[in-house]
Formats: C-alpha cells, structure tokens, sequence
C-alpha cells in the first residue's frame, strides 16, 4: 500500500492492491490518520473490487446459554463476576434452537450464530451443540458458533456436523487486552484461532471499540486480523455498549468520524472478509451507519436483540436499507 496516495488529493483506485499479511503498525497508522475523504474514498474503492457496494449480508444471533459466565471481560454483562442483574440460563434446548433459526431464515437471514456464555465448551455439552448445528444446517443456512476457546478435537467435532462459522473475538490489542480481560490471555485467543482454522472452520473475529482504548489499539487489533496466516472471512466491529455494574459501565464513547475510520481500515486491511457492524448500531444515527456501508461494512446482525443487549428493529433496518438502496446479500453471493 502506497501511503503517499492514501494521503494525496488524486487518489489513483490502480495504485491501492491491498497487501495482505505484509501490514506493519506504521502503514496502517498511516492509512487511518489520513484525509477522512481519502481513506473513504480507498475503502470504497477495494470495497468495490471485491464487492456488490449495495448488498449487507444479514445474520442473527441467538444466545443458547446466557449469563453465568466465568470469564471477567470488563464490557460483558453475562460474567458472573459482574452485578449486571441478568439471569443466568441453562443450554436451550436443541428444538427450540432450530424453531428460532427457522424463524430468522424465514425472516431472510442466511447465517446463524449460535452464542453460548462459556469460558469452553464442557465435553457433556458437545453432543447438543452438535445437534444444533446439523439442525440449523438442515434448514439451508449458514452456521456459526462461538462458544469459548476450543481445543482442536472440539473444533474437528463442530466441522464434521457442518458447522461453517467459529467467532472468538480478539477485542483489542495485545497491549490493551489485560485491561479488559484478566481470566485468559492473547495467546489463548490466537490459538482457538488456529485450531479453528486447522479444523478448516471459516474464522469469524473482531474486536470492540471504544473501551477507553487509544487509536494505536485498534489500530494494531487489525494488524493482528490482517496478519492472520488467513485474515478472517468475517470481521465484527462492535462498539461499546456500556453496561451498568460493568467495569467499562462508564467508558467514555467512540467519536462517530473514527468509529468510520476502523470501518474503512479494516475494509482496506481485509478486502474480501464480511466487515460486520455488529453491537452497538442502537448509539448510531442512520447517518452513521450509512457512512459505516460507505466505508466497506457489508454485514449486519438482524432482530431486536443481540445475545442480551438491544438492536434495531428489522423494520428499522429495512427502512434504512430502502433509504440506501441497499438489498440483503444472497447466501450464494457470498
Ligand atoms: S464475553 Fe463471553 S467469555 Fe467474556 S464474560 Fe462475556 S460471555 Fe463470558
């Protein structure tokens, strides 16, 4: 990547192939500080070479165990360690799971992800969240699931049922993550990651921003992604929902304009993942979300919750999306 275009007037679309696995925190520095118009103006541009610019792929997400969880993630409302008020609850049962995920694919969602509030997935819970997974892939959808770290006999396990999807967010830099996260470390993280990708489970993997972070963790959050032996296909940007009796309960909030900026790298840094505008799109005005599809976002989780958390209404998005002229992404498109 040339950081002379990205921070010229006569930004040149030929001179912008994108180099994967080459980033350095420098480049991409360089890339995020540049001209609004310019960095904009790149992200669409690699957004278009490598996808319909007015298609958003539609997921849903359903928790199948929430709350409870011995993990103390410093934004989550489901660590037990935080008096959130939420309670806590079993495995869903597997029937209920696929009649949700009937719901949502009749709704027009193509993928489904499966949520459970786990530090990892106990051996006796491995035979239900397998059927859930052959269920939801009976119905035509895509299946995805995040359930904690995986060793990989788990992971084989999961793809052997069909499962096409695995998120385990990074959620900020190595710096920044034991500030957030004390009960696990980066290294565990990564390495959920390469037993998903050796079980040959596409990789779903993101992060959260505005947890008091510096720009430089986001940032490197996404050198990290970009540098992935395999960047992942689907990269989630969520921005903070602050939670009451959370430690992040008072976080200071994100700034719209650099919020767009993560957008736009990380569509430029990952040109052919799914950048997915996840959490947090409640806080956004229409305005926001329209420039965060201007910059390369291309997915959206739909329905009126995420795992605990609230989300547009789909009349909301669908509003939205007619305002756009903006259409659901086909499953064969993607
Ligand atoms: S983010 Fe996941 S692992 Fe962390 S506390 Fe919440 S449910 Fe547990």
């Amino acid at each position: 990547m040339d950081m002379q275009t990205a921070s010229s007037t006569q930004t040149s679309p030929q001179a912008q192939s994108p180099d994967p696995g080459a980033w350095t925190l420098e480049k991409a520095q360089a890339l995020y500080h540049a001209p609004f118009n310019n960095l904009l103006f790149l992200a669409q541009t690699v957004h278009r070479q490598n996808f319909d610019p007015n298609k958003v792929q539609l997921s849903r997400l359903l928790s199948i165990k929430t709350g409870g969880c011995p993990e103390d993630c410093g934004y989550c409302s489901q660590s037990a360690r935080h008096e959130t008020g939420l309670k806590a609850s079993k495995l869903m049962e597997v029937r209920r799971v696929i009649a949700e995920a009937t719901k949502a694919r009749d709704a027009g969602a193509t993928r489904y992800c499966m949520g459970a509030a786990w530090r990892n997935p106990k051996a006796r819970d491995m035979d239900a969240v397998v059927a859930m997974v052959e269920g939801v892939k009976a119905l035509g959808m895509e299946t995805c699931m995040t359930l904690g770290m995986l060793d990989l006999e788990q992971a084989a396990r999961l793809k052997q049922a069909g499962l096409d999807y695995y998120n385990h967010n990074i959620d900020t830099s190595e710096r920044y993550y034991s500030e957030i996260i004390s009960t696990r470390g980066y290294a565990e993280r990564l390495d959920t990651l390469e037993q998903v990708r050796r079980s040959g489970i596409k990789v779903c993997c993101g992060g959260i921003v505005g947890m008091g972070e510096d720009p430089v963790d986001r940032i490197d959050m996404l050198v990290t992604l970009a540098n992935l032996p395999e960047p992942p296909e689907s990269v989630p940007i969520n921005m903070l929902i602050p939670i009451a009796g959370t430690p992040l309960a008072e976080a200071k909030p994100i700034e719209p304009i650099e919020f767009v900026r993560v957008i736009a790298l990380a569509r430029i840094m990952m040109p052919k993942s799914h950048v997915r505008l996840s959490a947090g799109r409640t806080a956004m005005t229409d305005e926001m979300q329209a420039l965060s599809f201007f910059a390369g976002a291309n997915s959206i989780f739909v329905g009126d919750t995420l795992l605990t958390a609230d989300n547009p209404g789909e009349d909301k998005d669908s509003l939205l999306f007619r305002r756009l002229g903006i259409e659901p992404m086909e499953l064969e498109a993607q």
